[in-house]
């Protein structure tokens, strides 16, 4: 039986669906996390603890555990593990994107600069250092323009500015979320660093897709139909299959394989940002890991085989049967964090899950929890999940769900 090991950091959304795929798959599971468990002793060979940050330690833990336990798969789930897995398939010569490539999509500067060299359509960028006076630097920017950290996920700290104010506000404000403790741990020495980019306006979209040799096998294209104008960037409804042309379709899964291989990734799932200005799809960023939160759950293929299945046969060698999505449009809300607060009430679930076309809703927030929404945060209330024919129906069944929904925060509405 092929033994896997899977990344599951202790805050991820996925671990039940991977932990799912593995089950049907008849695999055996080493489970890493990065917080220790008392169940580890228990279980030797079943859990083990490692410091995702500490890729070096982290491979030398895991290539002296396989010698007792041989792996013969790494699965890096969320973003936090992606370079762990690549200094773990390195250290155990199994088949994986470089330290070198995962780096680079790793760090925004870095990815945008390997793309221009390329020639690839990003906005222009320039890197930015913290120990400068923003008024000064305000002055210098173009406009309108976006600010962001070099290396946090899930649109924390981007900040669209205007002017010049808005600016040096933006600036501030992500300086004071570099000084978190977490934060700085994630940024590493790009803590003390701002990215300004041009700000392109249009659709965006989502890619999904597996990279096979360095070949794109594209999954999913999602559509975003809210407006993501800013000044904060918050990721709210998802749907597949996209409306856009099929030339402008093919466009994009072309730009995407193009900007993941001039990063020199070339095993495994990615997951890409677009947007759309004019006919011109430009790159926003390309991730070597799979769509974020529980989003996945809106992707299944063939006879309705989840996205994490795919995944875990990919990183096994196992033969896929189809990469063909099925059929009907489904569409995925995140549901946003409207303000900061402890979270008091849910109202209206019931109704929200009787909607035509509502497939489930997940609250991922529980009561008395703490919210903070973006640009700090970085969590969503839950996910509304929808499936119909067509992807208006899908996205229409989203609005209306979230509408019976109400969160009370703090005791107010
Ligand atoms: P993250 O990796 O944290 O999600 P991104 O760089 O992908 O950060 O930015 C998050 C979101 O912010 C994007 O999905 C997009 O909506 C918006 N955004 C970021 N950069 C730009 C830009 N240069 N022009 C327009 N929108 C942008």
């Amino acid at each position: 039986m092929p033994r896997l090991l899977l990344l599951l950091p202790n805050q991820t959304y996925r671990a039940e669906a991977f932990l799912n795929a593995a089950a049907r798959l008849g695999v055996e599971v080493v489970v890493a996390t990065d917080q220790q468990s008392t169940l580890e002793q228990q279980r030797p060979g079943a859990l083990v603890t490692l410091d995702f940050r500490d890729s070096e330690q982290t491979a030398r833990s895991v290539r002296s555990f396989s010698r007792k336990y041989p792996i013969d798969a790494v699965v890096g789930v969320d973003d936090d593990t992606t370079i762990a897995a690549a200094a773990i398939a390195g250290a155990l010569r199994l088949p994986q994107n470089s330290m070198e490539s995962v780096r680079a999509a790793g760090n925004k500067a870095e990815m945008r600069r390997i793309w221009k060299n390329a020639g690839l359509p990003v906005p222009a960028f320039e890197v930015l250092s913290l120990k400068d006076p923003p008024h000064d630097l305000a002055k210098k920017a173009s406009y309108p323009c976006v600010l962001k950290p070099l290396m946090l996920s899930a649109s924390r700290g981007v900040i669209r500015a205007n002017n010049e104010s808005e600016f040096s506000r933006a600036f501030e404000r992500i300086k004071s979320l570099l000084q978190r403790e977490d934060v700085r741990a994630k940024s590493g020495d790009t803590s003390g660093q701002i990215l300004v980019e041009q700000f392109i306006p249009g659709q965006e979209v989502a890619v999904e897709a597996l990279l096979n040799k360095g070949q794109l096998n594209l999954l999913a294209i999602f559509d975003k139909p809210d407006p993501l104008s800013g000044p904060y960037f918050e990721e709210t409804i998802y749907v597949t299959p996209s409306r856009l042309t099929p030339a402008l379709q093919r466009e994009v899964a072309v730009c995407s394989g193009d900007a993941a291989r001039a990063l020199g990734l070339c095993h495994g799932p990615v997951h890409a940002e677009l947007r759309l200005n004019g006919n011109d799809p430009w790159l926003l960023e390309v991730a070597p890991r799979s769509i974020g939160g529980l989003c996945a759950r809106t992707l299944r293929f063939g006879a309705g085989i989840p996205l994490e299945e795919l995944i875990l046969k990919h990183a096994l060698g196992m033969e896929i049967e189809t990469w063909e999505r099925e059929r009907p449009a489904a569409g995925v809300m995140m549901i946003p964090i409207p303000r900061a607060g402890v979270l008091k009430e849910i109202h209206g679930l019931d109704q929200a899950r009787a909607v035509a076309d509502i497939e489930e809703i997940t609250i991922t927030s529980h009561l008395g929890m703490e919210l903070e929404p973006l640009p700090e945060g970085s969590r969503y209330l839950g996910f509304i999940f929808s499936r119909a024919d067509t992807p208006e129906r899908a996205e229409a069944a989203l609005r209306e769900a979230h509408q019976c929904l109400e969160f009370v925060i703090d005791g107010n509405n």
